[in-house]
């Protein structure tokens, strides 16, 4: 029997009062599998990102956290998780990468990476404090610990933002156009942690503008339009012999 996914979405349906913007959509990621979410602009890529983490809440359709489904009260757009106590668990375990690092300004780069899993999981601050170190020197500012974020530049600062999602010791991570925001010099440094990551196995869902980071780190991409699956498959068949008219359009788009 193939082992339980860490995240499975089915027939998930989301709307902004009466705009529907997701309309059933169902994506696996299997553990130690990425998995690519690639579209237009709008398509839908971030709401599915927030919905996995219960960031959002939606009105149809299962999650499911390693085989355990999500817990609903109430229907339609009042619907909402019923349980906070298997919410917090669901969104520790899927830490989130945003475009914007959403690094705290106030707060050294060590402490930021410490901040959750102490204060959020309650975890011993020494032991924590060895972990962060380490999760910093993987990413290569082991040297930065005790600057500030304006201090750094926006490749370190998004490098220390996936440390400080390393340091929950999650089981996915969720990466939101992680290298929309850097200048392109800076985009490299970025790839190369993602695709370490990938290396190691990690289990990641990953939206990209990048069509060469999707190719290299995927083992499944899937094409949104406007809230649907438009075409989904291993990154060399999808990038290589898209089927889809809309496909073919949007990846001549993005050379
Ligand atoms: P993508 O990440 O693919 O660019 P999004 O998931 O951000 O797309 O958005 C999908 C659709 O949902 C878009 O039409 C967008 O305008 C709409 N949308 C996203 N967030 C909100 C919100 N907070 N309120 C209303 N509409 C939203
Ligand atoms: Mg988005």
């Amino acid at each position: 029997m193939a082992e339980t996914p860490v995240i499975e979405i089915r027939n998930l349906h989301k709307a902004y009062g009466a705009l529907e913007v997701i309309k059933g959509v169902d994506i696996t990621a299997p553990r130690g599998h990425v998995i690519s979410l690639i579209g237009s602009s709008g398509s839908g890529k971030s709401t599915i990102l927030r919905c996995a983490n219960l960031l959002e809440d939606s009105q149809q359709g299962d999650i499911l956290f390693n085989g355990e489904p999500v817990k609903w009260k109430g229907e339609g757009l009042g619907r909402h998780p019923a349980d906070a106590k298997q919410v917090l668990r669901i969104r520790t375990n899927l830490s989130m990468v945003f475009q914007q690092f959403n690094l705290w300004a106030h707060m050294t780069i060590l402490q930021n990476v410490m901040e959750a899993p102490v204060t959020v999981l309650g975890r011993d601050r020494a032991e924590v404090e060895h972990a962060a170190r380490g999760y910093l020197d993987k990413v290569g500012i082991g040297d930065k610990c005790d600057v500030y974020p304006a201090q750094l530049s926006g490749g370190q600062q998004q490098r220390a933002a996936i440390a400080r999602a390393l340091c929950m010791e999650p089981e996915a991570l969720l990466f939101d156009e992680p290298t929309s925001a850097l200048d392109p010099e800076l985009e490299q440094e970025v790839i190369r942690v993602i695709k370490d990551l990938a290396n190691e196995g990690r289990t990641m869902m990953l939206v990209t503008h990048d069509m060469s980071m999707a190719r290299d780190v995927s083992d499944h991409v899937v094409f949104l339009h406007q809230g649907l699956i438009e075409e989904e498959g291993a990154p060399d068949a999808l990038f290589g012999a898209p089927e889809s008219e809309r496909l073919r359009g949007f990846l001549s788009s993005t050379m």
